[in-house]
């Protein structure tokens, strides 16, 4: 299938086969649209889910697109972008890897004369046209509501295990969930630390140096996505601890929503990709044809002190009680989550 092809195939930028590019004509004036994911390895949900669905959008609407993964590599990302704008990309879509190296795309492109839109995470100090994404605040909040949930009433410690530091959503997704379980005071936070680029390795070893700090004594991890849960879990299991201490996450990956229905995570967070992939390709063939784009919404850039049109979707709660939810929406196949004894 198209997306076990792009689970395995590896997506450098040397490796053509591995970018996915319509044969359909160019729907009238739109061009070719260029589409850059951040890596493979932060989130199942890049390749399995986004890949699919945005060219599943694009060849709906009939337009010609080019989707690479940088592999977590900022130079890589920078030299996909200038061979994209070579090559005449009319719309510009990018998944940042910091907020750095992403507005230096977006300056770049529009220099060019190219219009560019923020993919998920929202570039701060760059000069977007759009951003498409969900409410990220919304996704902490229903992390922290899940936390709550599987932890219940009496005194409990929690940890924070957040996201990269370079991702703007990750601020989101941890205020959103301080939002919810500062109020309860019942719960005492113990550690907060953030995962650099996501990494699923140095996360098992942060929430371990964490665990042995506090003597073992942690009710509930509120972890930024399902990796980090996942490594988390790892670590409860040496020490025989999965499925008591609860672990939140995000993402509603295979892996994710397996350790649901085995009772190791408390919950997850689904976000209908196919949503966000059918508004940006409706938002890129606006900005290509010179149209007024549909949004929801503005988002404030920070840095550059603008406010940003957007488009967030809304994102939804995952426990033990609707995994089936996720299956229903044709996110995951049930023989995927097929846990093997
Ligand atoms: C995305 C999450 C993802 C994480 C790691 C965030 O910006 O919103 O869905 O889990 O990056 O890739």
């Amino acid at each position: 299938s198209e997306s076990s092809a792009a689970m395995t195939s590896s997506m450098s930028s040397e490796a053509p086969a591995a970018s996915s590019s319509s044969a359909a004509p160019a729907a009238g004036g739109v061009g070719k649209i260029g589409v850059i994911l951040p890596d493979s390895k932060s989130s199942a949900r890049w390749e399995t889910a986004d890949r699919p669905a945005l060219s599943e959008a694009f060849k709906a609407a009939g337009v010609e697109f080019d989707i690479q993964n940088a592999q977590g590599d900022k130079a890589a990302m920078a030299t996909i972008a200038d061979q994209m704008i070579n090559s005449g990309v009319t719309v510009l879509m990018i998944v940042n890897l910091d907020n750095e190296s992403g507005a230096a795309i977006e300056k770049k492109a529009a220099e060019a004369g190219v219009k560019t839109i923020d993919y998920d995470r929202l570039t701060l100090g760059g000069v977007a046209d759009y951003y498409v994404s969900f409410d990220n605040v919304k996704v902490g909040e229903l992390q922290g509501q899940g936390l709550a949930g599987c932890l219940g009433a009496g005194d409990k410690n929690i940890v924070y295990l957040n996201g990269s530091p370079t991702d703007s959503n990750a601020t989101s997704f941890s205020k959103g969930a301080h939002s919810v379980l500062d109020p309860m005071t019942n719960y005492k936070v113990l550690d907060e630390q953030a995962v650099p680029d996501w990494d699923n390795q140095q996360a098992a070893t942060i929430f371990e140096q964490m665990f042995t700090a506090q003597g073992g004594k942690i009710d509930g991890v509120l972890a930024a996505n399902d990796g980090l849960g996942n490594a988390t879990i790892s670590v409860l299991k040496k020490n025989g601890l999965n499925g008591k201490v609860f672990v939140t996450g995000q993402d509603a990956t295979v892996e994710g929503l397996q350790n649901i229905l085995v009772g190791d995570q408390c919950m997850t967070v689904y976000k209908a990709i196919k949503k966000v992939a059918a508004a940006a390709s409706g938002l890129a063939i606006a900005l290509a044809t010179g149209k007024e784009g549909t949004t929801n919404g503005k988002v404030m850039d920070t840095v550059s002190n603008r406010e940003v049109p957007s488009v967030l979707e809304t994102p939804q709660i995952i426990t033990k009680d609707n995994v089936k939810d996720v299956v229903d929406d044709g996110y995951v196949k049930a023989a995927d989550l097929c846990i093997e004894a």
